[in-house]
């Protein structure tokens, strides 16, 4: 079942304050009060960027076939890729664009900071489970540890534009291409001298600067237990809020129980180690995306260890107990609208 669409409609709503764009008349100018808003349906996510400021159309019409690009350069299904083009090299080298080795490259960095829990190999067992297709079933355990010894992102052999994947190891870039595109949309903004301006790419939502009106942005973060309703808001300036949830795609195996799309690289199933939804917050969305994936996956065991590695980000986790734990930076910019304890964390 796919809840992709459903989870953005809620995001969206909650941290976009204003009403549609006045792009209607010719002479429109985007000012402090009337922004330029866009929607775009790319990289399989509904998409919506608001930017204030004058040049915002242009601005937008940059970012929207930068995203483009980069859904095209980057998708792991679509047979034009270049990711595609490498898992499909038997071994051989393959020269690829900028945007993907770069964004390898940081994820073999991830890889190491994560101790594994964010693998770009992962894709083979992915596969397995259905989750490219929308067919899933449950893999049987002797496949699952056949499929493992092809996961392992050390075996990334990377040389400025050319990588080379050893047969039978692929990658897929959907743990972090969303967060690294955030980050390019607002470059953009930035080169037309836009000030201030929110986007929500698949529910992940980044901010440039203020509210025209000099205020934060407030965003909403999706209840995990609860269709269509928050749960937080945090208020951010010149920042990230990207999540990784069990409820965005899953589905109800015949044992009843429910396999979401993150796996754990340790045993190739779908993450379940205490966590349903974690949110990081912070400057970087390449990082925050990549974070939020590795922390679910890191789950109560490793989860501390990560989020101390990484001070500048902040976090914000609902364990399956049904209770929201914060990490301290929040404080003052963190609201529980939630019907759980929200606690902030604490650290051995
Ligand atoms: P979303 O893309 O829904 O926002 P994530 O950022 O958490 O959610 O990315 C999940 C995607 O990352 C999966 O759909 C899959 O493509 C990929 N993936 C799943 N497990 C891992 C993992 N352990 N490491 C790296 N990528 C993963
Ligand atoms: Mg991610």
């Amino acid at each position: 079942m796919c809840k992709r669409n459903m989870r953005l409609a809620a995001m969206v709503v909650g941290c976009i304050l204003f009403s549609g764009c006045s792009q209607n008349s010719a002479e429109a100018k985007y000012d402090d009060t009337s922004p330029c808003s866009r929607d775009i349906f790319a990289m399989d996510t509904y998409m919506n960027l608001k930017v204030y400021g004058t040049n915002a159309d242009k601005a937008l019409s940059e970012a929207e076939e930068r995203i483009l690009t980069l859904e095209k350069e980057l998708s792991v299904t679509s047979d034009t890729s270049d990711i595609y083009k490498l898992n499909d090299a038997s071994g051989e080298p393959v020269q690829i664009c900028d945007d993907a080795a770069f964004l390898i490259e940081r994820s073999k960095e991830f890889g190491l900071t994560t101790s594994g829990c964010l693998d770009i190999t992962v894709f083979p067992v992915l596969r397995e489970w259905g989750f490219t297709t929308g067919e899933y079933s449950l893999p049987d355990k002797k496949r699952i540890s056949e499929l493992l010894e092809y996961v392992g992102f050390d075996r990334i052999q990377i040389n400025d534009n050319t990588v080379q994947l050893p047969e039978n190891v692929q990658i897929d870039l959907g743990a972090v291409t969303k967060g690294y595109t955030g980050d390019e949309v607002i470059n953009i903004l930035r080169s037309y001298n836009i000030k201030s301006g929110i986007i929500s790419l698949g529910g992940n939502v980044q901010a440039l600067g203020t509210k025209p009106d000099g205020k934060d942005w407030k965003v909403a973060v999706r209840d995990p237990f609860k269709t269509d309703t928050d749960m937080c808001i945090v208020e951010i300036a010149d920042k990230a809020v990207i999540t990784s949830g069990n409820y965005e795609r899953f589905f109800i195996g015949e044992d009843g129980k429910r396999y979401c799309h993150i796996i754990d690289p340790k045993d190739g199933f779908p993450a379940d180690n205490g966590f349903v939804s974690v949110t990081v917050i912070g400057e970087n969305g390449l990082t925050c995306d990549a974070l939020s994936t590795a922390v679910f996956v890191a789950g109560e065991e490793g989860a501390q260890e990560i989020i101390k590695s990484f001070p500048g980000y902040d976090f914000v986790i609902v364990s399956d107990k049904e209770k929201v734990f914060y990490t301290d930076g929040l404080t003052g910019h963190f609201q529980n609208t939630s019907t759980m304890d929200a606690e902030v964390m604490t650290f051995d």
